[in-house]
C-alpha cells in the first residue's frame, strides 16, 4: 500500500462534470488499495475572478485582505469534491490550508511554507478517510490566512508529499506533461519523458506553465520525483527528478518564454558605488523581485541601470524606481510592457561552446534584435519585442533539433 499525493489544476477541477471526472480517478486510485491525499486548485477562471474584483476596490489593495479573498476559490473545490466523493459511497474529508495546518511565513500572496504538521491528516488516512486539501493556501504563525502565489496549488502538493514522505506526487494538469515548449506555439512540440530539477526550475521560472517554480524547488529540497500528467488521458506523462547521464547527452532541452515581464530602465545614473544597491533594495524592501539586471556604462560618466519585474509587480515597481530616480539625480525612467523573455535550457550545455552563439545567430537571421542577455551554467535568456516571441520560439526549437520529426 502506497501513499499517494495527487494534485488537480483549475483546468481538471473546471466544471461540475469535471470534478466528476476528478473524482473518478482519485477512486480508481484509491480502489488500488492506496491512502490518498489529494490537493486542489479553484475551478479555472476564479482565482482570475478574485484578483479583478481586489483591483476594482483600489489600486494597491490590503495585502492581507487579499489573500483572504484570493483563498476564497480553493474553499469551493475541495467542498464539491469532497462532496462528491461521498455521493460515491467513498469516506472524503475536505482540509483549508489553516486546518491541516499549513503553516507559512507572512508575506502575504508569496507565502512559503514553512511546517505541515501531518498528524490529522494521517489519522484520517488511517481511517480511510480520502483527504481532499486546498492548495495556493495556509495560515501564518498569527493565525492569518496567507496564499503562495499564482500557481501555488503545485507546491502545496510537493509539500504535502515531502511532510507525508508520500510515494508519488502526480500533478494532473490539461497537457500530457512537459513539452520541449508550448505546443500551442510551435506544433513540432514533443513530451520531454525526464526531465531534472534544475532544468525544470529553468523551465518554470521562464514561462513555462505547467508547475510553479516554487513546487520545483521544494521538490529538489526534498526529493520529491514528480510525475505531471493530463487529467484527461491515462497517457505516461513527464517524471521531474535527479540529474542523470542521458540527459546530459542532450544539449538543449526546451525553449520557453514568458510574456510576463515588463522591463523598467532608469537613465542616466551617476556611475558611482551604492546606486544599484539603492535601486535594488528599494524594490526587494517592497518585497518585489527583479529578474534580469543589465548595467553599462559607455564612457562618461553615465550609465543606464535597466532591469525586469513581472508585469504583477510593474505598477508599484515602477512608482519606487521614479522616487529613486528623483533622489539619486538620474535623468529619467523609462518603462515598456511590450516586451518577451526567450530562454533556452538544458544541462547539456555545461559541457559545450557555442551555445549561446547559435541562439544569437539564429534570431539575427529572423531580424530579432535582442535587447537584454542572461546566462546561467544551464541556460540562455534573451529579452526581446513581445511581438517576435512566437516567431523566436519556433526557430530555436528547430535550430536545436528539438523538432518531433
Ligand atoms: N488558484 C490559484 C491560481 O489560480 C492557485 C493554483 O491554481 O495553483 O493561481
Ligand atoms: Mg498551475
Amino acid at each position: 500500500m502506497a501513499l499517494v499525493v495527487q494534485k488537480y489544476g483549475g483546468t481538471s477541477m473546471g466544471s461540475i462534470e469535471r470534478i466528476r471526472n476528478v473524482a473518478k480517478r482519485v477512486a480508481k486510485t484509491y480502489d488500488a488499495g492506496n491512502d490518498m491525499v489529494v490537493v486542489v486548485s479553484a475551478m479555472s477562471g476564479e482565482t482570475n475572478k478574485l484578483v479583478a474584483l481586489a483591483n476594482e476596490v483600489c489600486e494597491f489593495p490590503d495585502n492581507r485582505e487579499y489573500d483572504v479573498l484570493v483563498a476564497s476559490g480553493e474553499q469551493v473545490s475541495i467542498a464539491l469534491l469532497a462532496m462528491c466523493l461521498k455521493s460515491m459511497g467513498y469516506k472524503a474529508k475536505s482540509y483549508h490550508g489553516w486546518q491541516v495546518p499549513i503553516i507559512t511565513d507572512s508575506v502575504f500572496s508569496k507565502a512559503r511554507i514553512e511546517e505541515i504538521p501531518d498528524a490529522k491528516v494521517r489519522a484520517d488516512l488511517k481511517d480511510g478517510t480520502i483527504v481532499v486539501v486546498a492548495g495556493f493556501q495556509g495560515i501564518d504563525k498569527d493565525g492569518n490566512v496567507t496564499t503562495l502565489g499564482r500557481g501555488g496549488s503545485d507546491t502545496s502538493a510537493v509539500a504535502m508529499a515531502a511532510a507525508m514522505k508520500a510515494d508519488v506526487c502526480e500533478i494532473y494538469t490539461d497537457v500530457d506533461g512537459v513539452y520541449t515548449t508550448d505546443p500551442n506555439i510551435c506544433e513540432d512540440a514533443r513530451k520531454i519523458d525526464k526531465i531534472s530539477y534544475d532544468e525544470m526550475l529553468e523551465l518554470a521560472s521562464l514561462g513555462a506553465k505547467v508547475l510553479q517554480i516554487r513546487s520545483v524547488e521544494f521538490a529538489k529540497k526534498y526529493n520529491v520525483d514528480i510525475h505531471v500528467r493530463s487529467s484527461f488521458n491515462d497517457n505516461q506523462g513527464t517524471m521531474v527528478t535527479k540529474e542523470d547521464k542521458d540527459m546530459e547527452a542532450v544539449l538543449v532541452s526546451g525553449i520557453a518564454y514568458d510574456k510576463n515581464e515588463a522591463k523598467i530602465a532608469v537613465l542616466g545614473v551617476p556611475d558611482k558605488p551604492g546606486i544599484a544597491a539603492k535601486i535594488l533594495s528599494s524594490l526587494s524592501d517592497a518585497n518585489i523581485s527583479v529578474d534580469m539586471i543589465v548595467q553599462n556604462v559607455s564612457g562618461g560618466d553615465l550609465t543606464d541601470f535597466t532591469f525586469t519585474v513581472t508585469k504583477a509587480d510593474f505598477k508599484k515597481a515602477l512608482a519606487i524606481t521614479k522616487e529613486i530616480a528623483t533622489e539619486i539625480k538620474a535623468t529619467g525612467v523609462s518603462a515598456d510592457e511590450s516586451i518577451s523573455k526567450v530562454s533556452i535550457v538544458g544541462v547539456g550545455m555545461r559541457s559545450h561552446a557555442g551555445v549561446a552563439t547559435k541562439m544569437f545567430q539564429t534570431l539575427a537571421n529572423e531580424g530579432i534584435n535582442i535587447q537584454m542577455i542572461s546566462t546561467s551554467e544551464i541556460k540562455v535568456s534573451v529579452v526581446i519585442d513581445a511581438k517576435y516571441t512566437e516567431l523566436a520560439v519556433r526557430v530555436l526549437h528547430e535550430a536545436f533539433g528539438l523538432s518531433g520529426k
